[in-house]
């Protein structure tokens, strides 16, 4: 059976949740270069609820392609979101599936919101998913 992808661009970029909050990768865990903060518009899904979109300004590592989200920050403002259109689910559990380019993603906010079907053309899921993991320091994934 063929994989299934949700998004119909190709899948790009590698993302990792970091879990730890005394931990905010100034630093790329992969190559060591400095990171930088750069906004991307994550395909989420919450359970009981579906796909949403939320913009989020992450760290990015540009040789690596890695992009790099603060679990305490994105939750924060996940449940910011969802407070408004769903509060009933705030808290549930959540996976980040990828990320919509942001011009359609903009475009869809000033147009009050695109049917999500019609986003997904613009959807591209992550190449790579990757764990950290803090043993007594660094230890690459
Ligand atoms: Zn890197």
């Amino acid at each position: 059976m063929a994989k299934r992808t949700i998004g119909k661009l190709p899948p790009r970029y590698s993302f990792l949740l970091n879990p730890y909050s005394d931990i905010r990768l100034s630093k790329c865990p992969k190559c060591d270069r400095p990171t930088h903060p750069r906004k991307f518009a994550l395909l989420i899904h919450v359970d009981k609820w579906g796909p949403m979109v939320l913009g989020k300004t992450c760290r990015y590592c540009t040789p690596c392609e890695l992009i790099i989200a603060h679990q305490d920050e994105l939750e924060a403002e996940l449940s910011n979101s969802l407070s408004r259109i769903a509060p009933e689910v705030v808290g549930n559990e959540y996976i980040v599936l990828g990320m919509m380019d942001k011009k359609a993603w903009q475009g869809g906010l000033r147009g009050g919101g695109m049917p999500l079907e019609a986003g997904l053309d613009h959807v591209a899921e992550f190449k790579h998913v990757l764990d950290l993991k803090v043993e007594g320091g660094w230890q690459r994934a």
